[in-house]
């Protein structure tokens, strides 16, 4: 294919160039196996995430984030699709959706990291994704940049659910690429619950 050609698919974890059915090279294999840690958010859902947000897989994340490394999405996918089938034996019936971002940060970044990597995964899986929040209130203030207790705070009233009708009676698996405190994805989370969801599960590529 051209495209893997002019966009060659990178080991997320020390940038051989690699086969693009693989999550890592071969020498990054055990790098690019989930731990699928667990933790329960305040909003009563549980969220599964691939790693620790440290060392390697710290690096690989931002790097995609942050420094252009967008087609990190394919490999990161098949991570992420691993997860989610030892996570959820019916994964089939469920839908996928993203933590959106603002369409002024979208725009300035060029694409939205999280949705990428939800739709390639759903992809992946064969089910459906769909944008089923909105960012409608950019922040003052970057998460990161905040304490627990101020992130809490920073994130209310920044979403609605854009689709209501998709969300009400589903299954979801909502993506995010990191959680720190889980604030975000308590917050989108129970957002899908008050919109009908039947259940949610959250997922992201690190947790720290
Ligand atoms: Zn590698």
């Amino acid at each position: 294919m051209l495209s893997q050609i002019l966009f060659p698919v990178r080991c997320p974890y020390c940038s051989k160039v690699i086969d693009s059915s693989q999550p890592s090279c071969r020498d990054c294999r055990e790098l690019a196996r989930p731990i699928n840690y667990r933790k329960v958010l305040e909003s009563g859902y549980m969220c599964v995430s691939a790693f620790q947000h440290e060392d390697v897989w710290r690096h690989s994340v931002l790097q995609y984030k942050f420094y252009g490394c967008r087609q990190f999405y394919i490999p990161f996918a098949k991570t992420m699709a691993e997860l989610i089938k030892n996570e959820l034996t019916d994964f089939s019936s469920y839908s996928v959706t993203s933590v959106p971002m603002h369409r002024k940060r979208k725009s300035e970044r060029g694409f939205d990291q999280v949705e990428l990597l939800g739709k390639e995964t759903a992809r992946l899986l064969k089910i459906k994704y769909k944008q089923c929040l909105k960012q409608t209130v950019l922040s003052n203030h970057e998460q990161h940049s905040l304490t627990r207790s101020e992130r809490i705070d920073n994130v209310k009233g920044l979403y609605r659910c854009a689709k209501p009708k998709y969300v009400c009676g589903r299954k979801i698996i909502l993506f995010d690429d990191i959680t720190t405190t889980g604030s975000t994805l308590t917050e989108c989370s129970a957002i899908l619950r008050k919109c009908g969801a039947e259940d949610v599960l959250c997922v992201t590529l690190t947790v720290s």
